[in-house]
């Protein structure tokens, strides 16, 4: 059994944070916040593929003055990416932003932080001091040359002291680097010298597919170390991309129950059918089901099921056509591979339907 760290617990708007609570999905707007209608239609969508916070760039006053509409109509709380100009920062937050995301860093002067703790304090805005490996101090940066991490570590307890002398602990904490190496050492680091909560992501990952391997291996061995209460998966791709790999990495590393699980085999020389074009229209057909149930293609009946036992249900094919099965046993043989996937959706709506009535009727 995994044993996470408990951190201090905050909120964002109505999602709790730390504490033991359930593992965050954040994402990030790409369209222009002064678009309001883009926006909140971007976050509606991202909310129903999974996002439970949403965080918008707010990079001028025309932003900073749509934020209102766009809080009133997300179904999910708001938080307010500000850079460098912290009128911006006061202005979300008297806008209502649940949250606001900070990088000290690129406000210098403390005075002005100061005021922004302030506001914050008397709006309850949550901050996240996001510290990132490309905006440390100079001589943070000469002191930690070789230890880039030490050096976020160091600029983060800094700022955190600095919160805290102003009697401001509403506070969640990101170090991020786009280096995997170099951002898993500085949360462990932190980790150990701190109790506020994380909020966890690689900074710059790159496109899809780099992206969701650098992502994966960063956030899962962080969670997997007990360490995380909020994640990011940056990608550039569509933000609803980032959703479905955080959602993917909590169900793998078994924190989140977020639907089911789509195994399939690689496919080899017995195979008896084309599993990767059938994996991929499993996968679609597979967006309705909310039960963590684990779903197996396969290529052949020989070693299908035997290879995909731990699966609640299984497809492969057959020379006859294909078959169905539970747990490694096969439940039934289909003739027609155009049957195949009709039977099998049959199947998976009432394991679905099942695990519904459970979860609505605890025994
Ligand atoms: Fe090959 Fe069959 Fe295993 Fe798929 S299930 S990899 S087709 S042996």
């Amino acid at each position: 059994m995994l044993k996470r760290k408990i951190t201090k617990k905050i909120y964002v708007g109505n999602i709790a944070i730390g504490g033991g609570e359930p593992v965050v999905i954040q994402s990030m707007t790409n369209t222009l916040t002064k678009d309001v209608k883009s926006t909140v239609r971007q976050i509606k969508s991202l909310a129903k593929t999974g996002c439970e916070i949403i965080r918008v760039a707010v990079p001028d006053e025309e932003s900073v003055f749509c934020l209102k509409e766009i809080i009133q109509k997300s179904p999910i709380p708001v938080i307010a990416d500000i850079h460098f100009d912290y009128k911006l920062a006061i202005g979300a937050i008297k806008q209502g932003v649940h949250g606001i995301r900070i990088n000290p860093g690129n406000i210098k002067n403390k005075n002005k932080i100061k005021e922004i703790i302030n506001i914050a304090k008397e709006f309850n805005t949550t901050i996240r001091i996001g510290v990132n490996s490309g905006s440390l101090d100079i001589d943070i940066k000469n002191k930690f040359k070789n230890n880039i991490h030490l050096g976020l570590v160091e600029s983060a307890i800094n700022y955190i002291k600095f919160f805290e002398d102003n009697d401001f602990t509403n506070i969640k904490v990101s170090l991020k680097s786009a280096d995997v190496i170099t951002t898993i050492l500085a949360y462990e680091k932190f980790s150990e010298m701190s109790d506020y909560p994380l909020h966890l992501g690689i900074t710059e990952a790159g496109t899809e597919l780099p992206g969701t391997v650098r992502s994966s291996i960063g956030i899962g061995y962080l969670l997997l170390k007990g360490i995380g209460d909020t994640i990011r998966v940056s990608l550039t791709a569509p933000p609803s991309r980032e959703v479905v790999v955080a959602k993917e990495i909590l169900k793998n590393v078994g924190m989140r129950d977020l639907g089911p699980v789509l195994i399939s085999c690689p496919t080899c020389a017995r195979r008896d059918i084309d599993v990767i074009l059938l994996a991929h229209k499993v996968e679609k057909l597979l967006s309705f089901v909310k039960s963590p149930i684990k779903v197996a293609v396969m290529g052949c009946a020989v070693n299908g099921p035997g290879e995909a036992m731990d699966a609640d249900i299984g497809i492969a094919g057959s020379n006859e056509g294909g078959i169905i099965f539970k747990k490694g046993r096969v439940l039934k043989k289909i003739k027609q591979q155009e049957d195949l996937i009709k039977e099998f959706l049959k199947e998976i709506k009432n394991l679905d339907k099942e695990w519904q009535m459970k979860k609505e009727k605890p025994v």
